[in-house]
């Protein structure tokens, strides 16, 4: 514990929003007690992890890597996180992310922009750049990010680790920081396989205080470790002949499809949406979403509130002072396409097309057991490129978004690549994703 905190000191990547020193120091000596009195310890006991900063964490800053709410101070602490407090793993750091998990490369931030763990020149990924990249350069065993429409699968591409997002409502979203709520879902971000499964384990199960969480049984070891269930595994043919799509990440799927071959699975390609659809769809609707979710941050209950004569004025500088310029985007966005005379045209007819894309995963999971794809279609962009183009930034959520709409469990796996390859199952097989993983490795 103490080195990795010592080495999040250090560390120049931008990845610390809060250190939380002294209450790390206090549970891993308890720890060291324990192991001392020859006390049993727990698998996670004493292992030091991170916290994207959108969870409440009792008495942390929970900031959201934003102006706003730079100096609230959560007053309990998210259902995830407890579960892992209680099986004993020691919380080391709040880390940096795009504000309220706005963006797509961590640049979104008071707190400096997340540097890439493998080439600092490049975006680190986001939102949850500050997870992936601690646990890429070992400063966290392990980081909980949260993943609305790719957020903790892209990070994990772009630095070369594990992120899954669990099938939406197997995790409690209590205490996590209301982005999108219809596809939100807490992530894990590890570097094994195994370590995903035993943070999913504990951290997954049903909540009174979320009611869209279901109960999941256990994933043992040896639930993973046979591939028989996996026979056919699909593509869309549309993400790779795409002209989007970088010659590198289109030759680096290729091969992975190869390998899949080579190992005796049977693989066809599908049809799908178009990737404009996908991102218009999941834009809509996360924009809508979030214009809900943050009309609560007026500066009366929570944070930085700037005063002036009257409530209105208050409201209206407090907000455009302290969101960002993305924000903001996403809350004018959002409160357009939920207003009369463009909601029945633009916000339903996303509902609508929502239920098809989960329709057409429903059907292709007929035929295949597993869908794969490419994280996203280009390689991780330099710093301060993607802030000049809002539009391309959603676009290279292409690949990503379709799953969160789907609900559907998908897993990040390395490849030595500069994206990674998702591995998608049908809604509450999670357990099928990491049975893949382990059978690809
Ligand atoms: N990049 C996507 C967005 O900005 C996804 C972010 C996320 O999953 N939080 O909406």
């Amino acid at each position: 514990v103490q080195e990795k905190l010592e080495a999040l000191k250090q560390n120049s990547n931008n990845t610390v929003n809060a250190l939380l020193e002294t209450s790390a120091l206090n549970l891993a000596a308890k720890v060291d007690a324990k192991i001392k009195n020859g006390e049993p310890i727990g698998l996670l006991e004493g292992i030091p992890f991170g916290i994207k900063d959108v969870y409440m964490v009792q008495g942390t800053y929970t900031t959201a890597s934003s102006e706003l709410l730079k100096n609230y101070k959560s007053a309990y602490t998210a259902t995830a996180i407890q579960k892992l407090l209680d099986a004993g793993a020691i919380p080391l750091v709040k880390e940096n992310c795009d504000s309220f998990g706005h963006g797509s490369s961590s640049e979104n931030t008071i707190f400096g922009a997340v540097k890439n763990a493998i080439n600092p020149d490049l975006v680190g990924g986001g939102s949850s750049g500050g997870s992936a990249v601690n646990v890429a350069k070992d400063y966290t065993v392990f980081s909980i990010g949260g993943d609305t429409g790719g957020s903790v699968r892209q990070p994990a591409g772009y630095n070369n680790v594990y992120g899954l997002k669990p099938t939406y409502g197997r995790i409690s979203r209590f205490g996590l920081m209301a982005y999108a709520s219809s596809t939100d879902c807490v992530g894990p971000i590890a570097k094994s396989i195994e370590d995903i499964r035993i943070v999913l384990n504990t951290m997954s199960g049903q909540d009174v205080k979320d009611q869209t969480t279901y109960a999941s049984a256990e994933i043992t070891q040896d639930d993973i470790q046979s591939s028989d269930s996996i026979q056919t595994v699909g593509y869309f043919k549309n993400f790779i002949d795409s002209e989007a799509i970088d010659p590198q990440v289109k030759s680096d799927f290729l091969a992975a499809i190869d390998k899949i071959k080579a190992k005796g699975i049977a693989v066809k390609a599908l049809d799908f949406f178009k990737s404009d659809t996908l991102v218009s769809t999941y834009y809509t609707l996360a924009m809508a979403e979030t214009a809900s979710n943050l009309s609560r941050l007026d500066g009366t209950n929570y944070g930085n509130r700037i005063e002036r004569d009257t409530l209105k004025e208050t409201y209206s500088i407090t907000r455009s002072e302290n969101f960002s310029d993305e924000t903001k985007r996403r809350i004018v966005g959002g409160n357009q396409v939920l207003s009369q005379g463009f909601s029945d045209e633009i916000y339903l007819k996303g509902l609508n097309l929502r239920d098809q894309i989960s329709e057409n995963f429903e059907n292709d999971f007929k035929e295949v057991d597993v869908i794969i794809s490419p994280v996203t279609p280009s390689t991780p962009p330099k710093i301060g490129d993607s802030l000049k183009d809002p539009l391309a930034m959603y676009l290279s959520d292409a690949y990503t978004v379709g799953f969160s709409l789907g609900q559907l469990p998908t897993l990040t796996i390395p490849q030595g690549t500069a994206t990674g390859l998702q591995l998608t199952a049908a809604k509450n097989n999670d357990e099928l994703v990491l049975k893949f993983a382990n059978f690809l490795k």
